[in-house]
């Protein structure tokens, strides 16, 4: 760590929060950056799920940030220790940052596990625990280019008692000091950067006092975690991140954890938040659906015309349906189908031959039309998640490039209207 050479360079402020800039500096030669905002690159044991690496790359503008979870790899350090050269190898990376999460954000962890001197992840089989001794073992194994310190996260629950949220800030600022001081010691870790954790459940003060105290260490990003959908009312969410951005230096990234539906992120980068998770590409995957939510904002007329044409048509749908509309439900169930996606196993879709988004150029959608989808998804073949993940991180993808330009050209208003559908009737007039 001797001198953190990631760089946040921002180029725009809007409006006092939202930040628009490029993360430098990254990886071992430091030859990577990333635009924020900006979000990750989500893998299982380092792949994309159903996607393999040539797959994968047919994608345009993926993040030069690869995450993996300690949930996932944990269980095999004997492995990785007898294999020695380190993760990327193992998983036949090659040329991305490594960064190396605690717990896998589309899966939710049980809770009652934590100690004062250890921390549980769940893999495949089972329950495992973690020391600080174990964790930085782990880290040394894996060679990640970042990686999340040991917190205690454990407080998100809206019922958690305040002693018990104080602990948790206190026992994570522990394990960041006994992290760093073992950090500081290996030559395996020394080009390795740390992102400090910032707990602190739903109370404000303690949410302060978590991101002051870790502000001091020597971390070079921020993991706000226990803010997860689901763990809070949105609107104390947006005030409890806005309250921890201010508390952070302004030239180091922070990190939301387990957040990823579109009107979510919009809502957060505007609390002060560079970066997210791209867990929720895969979660519409699973549940048989493909993302179709609008984010054009250009003024070109050819490209306006590609706006995805789906969504207005399936609000009407919904509403007969009674389904919620975006914003509408609150209940964080994360398995729950949201309004920025269709079902393609409903069997509507059986004779609709038209691509998933009109306009999009992912292979999906260039090669295949809902029909075909639909059939694949109900006699359960395999390629149904491959193409379903293809169009999703490509839309998903797509969104944060869209956010990016929205924040360059003042048309974050245009770009949340879009997003959320275009309701109140002003939104098709101008700009
Ligand atoms: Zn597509």
């Amino acid at each position: 760590m001797a001198g953190s050479r990631m760089k946040l360079e921002l180029s725009r402020v809007v409006q006092g929060r939202s930040r628009l800039g490029v993360l430098k500096g990254l990886g071992r030669t430091g030859q990577h950056s990333l635009d924020v905002p900006g979000c990750l690159l989500y893998t299982h044991f380092g792949t994309v799920p159903h996607l393999t690496q040539d797959t994968l790359h047919t994608l345009s503008n993926l993040p030069s940030v690869t995450q993996i979870t300690l949930s996932n790899i944990a269980e095999h350090q004997e492995v990785l220790e007898e294999f020695k050269d380190g993760f990327r190898k193992f998983a036949g990376l090659h040329d991305t940052v490594l960064y190396c999460s605690l717990h896998d954000p589309a899966t939710s962890c049980p809770t009652g596990y934590t100690t004062n001197k250890t921390v549980s992840v769940w893999g495949s089989g089972g329950r495992i625990e973690l020391t600080v001794a174990k964790f930085m073992a782990l880290q040394r194994t894996v060679q990640p280019d970042w990686y999340q310190s040991m917190a205690d996260g454990e407080t998100w629950q809206n019922n958690t008692s305040r002693k018990r949220v104080r602990k948790s800030v206190d026992r994570t600022l522990t394990h960041l000091d006994e992290c760093l001081l073992v950090h500081q010691k290996s030559q395996e870790l020394e080009r390795v950067e740390v992102f400090g954790v910032v707990e602190g459940g739903d109370i404000l003060e303690e949410r302060v006092r978590s991101a002051r105290e870790t502000a001091k260490r020597p971390v070079a990003g921020f993991c706000l975690d226990g803010l997860q959908t689901g763990s809070m009312d949105h609107v104390l969410r947006s005030q409890l991140i806005t309250a921890v951005t201010k508390e952070l230096p302004e030239d180091k990234p922070r990190l939301l954890q387990g957040v990823g539906r579109p009107d979510e992120v919009l809502v957060c980068v505007e609390a002060g938040v560079d970066l997210f998770e791209s867990f929720f590409p895969f979660q519409v995957t699973e549940r048989g659906c493909a993302l179709c939510f609008a984010f054009d904002i250009s003024p070109d007329p050819e490209r306006a015309g590609r706006a995805p044409p789906a969504v207005l048509e399936l609000d009407k749908e919904r509403e007969m349906a009674g389904e919620p509309q975006p914003n509408g439900d609150r209940n964080g169930d994360q398995t729950q189908m949201t309004p920025f996606e269709m079902n393609l196993k409903d069997k509507r879709y059986h004779d609709d031959f038209r691509p998933l988004v009109e306009g999009c150029g992912c292979y999906c959608c260039k090669n295949h039309q809902r029909a075909y989808l639909h059939h694949l998804l109900v006699t359960n073949e395999l390629l149904a998640g491959v193409l379903l993940m293809i169009h999703n991180t490509a839309h998903y993808h797509g969104f944060f490039g869209a956010l990016r330009e929205a924040l360059a050209k003042d048309k974050l208003d245009l770009l949340k209207r879009r997003v959320l559908g275009e309701r109140g009737g002003q939104a098709e007039r101008k700009d």
